[in-house]
């Protein structure tokens, strides 16, 4: 690390639980960013703020007036504008050092499992069922770990699935792919805004963790958060022996 290195990551380098390793561990790390919205614009803020040196950003949409209220990394003047263009703009402003690969596409199994490939962790920000489950195949079949949030209304949740652990339950354990989990759609719910930006944290603070080697994550745990109460709960999550997704 140069100077300005350190001093950009003194606060990091002062917990004994990052320092200049883990600091270093986040400047060589590669991160695959699932969605550009109000999930992934707080990840993608602290994941560039805190050094975390590759990031891969992928959202097919445009920056829309309704998004402004929660997505934080866009801007008014971005209307329009794809969204990871939008946000490739705002991380080079806060830090010019982070390489940012902005892909406007929807990804589908095969793309998103050659995308996590190259991934040290992947963050899923995506607002639907269908790259949730294709995010969860591409990370079983290759042993990365996925950080998953939701947040709709009041309410969020985040679990990290560290598959490279033998025992790990997978997101398919949990929400089964022929389940009758249906989309809610902030279009459709309502979403308060600080909600996605306290998800999007607790998922960016996971993934920084997983680079690092700090800590213990959520892993085979599931956190619940309702903001209207103020209460936030952990469960924990078994393997399912049957899932179809993750059974040996
Ligand atoms: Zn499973």
């Amino acid at each position: 690390m140069n100077d300005d290195q350190l001093l950009r990551y003194s606060r990091h380098i002062l917990l004994p639980q990052i320092g200049i390793e883990g600091q270093q561990r986040l400047l060589a790390a590669r991160a695959l960013v699932i969605g550009a919205g109000g999930l992934g614009s707080p990840v993608a803020l602290y994941l560039a703020s805190a050094g975390v040196g590759n990031l891969t950003l992928c959202d097919d949409e445009a920056v829309d007036l309704t998004n402004l209220q929660r997505q934080i990394v866009h801007r008014t003047a971005s209307v329009g504008r794809k969204k990871v263009e939008s946000a490739r703009a705002t991380l080079a402003e806060i830090n010019p050092e982070v390489r940012v690969a902005a892909l406007a596409e929807r990804l589908d199994g095969k793309r998103l499992e050659a995308l996590a490939a190259d991934a040290d962790v992947v963050i899923d920000g995506s607002d639907n069922f269908a790259t949730r489950h294709a995010a969860n195949r591409a990370c079983v079949k290759l042993k990365k770990p996925p950080v998953s949030g939701a947040a709709v209304r009041f309410d969020g949740q985040v679990a990290v699935f560290d598959l490279r652990a033998p025992d790990s339950p997978c997101y398919a354990c949990l929400f089964p792919e022929s389940g009758e989990s249906e989309d809610v759609r902030c279009a459709v719910m309502g979403v308060f805004a600080p909600l996605t930006g306290i998800v999007g944290s607790i998922q960016a603070a996971e993934a920084l963790k997983i680079l690092a080697g700090a800590g213990e994550t959520l892993s085979g745990r599931l956190l619940l958060l309702d903001t209207l109460a103020m209460q936030v709960r952990t469960i924990k999550l078994a393997r399912d022996p049957a899932c179809p997704v993750c059974r040996a």
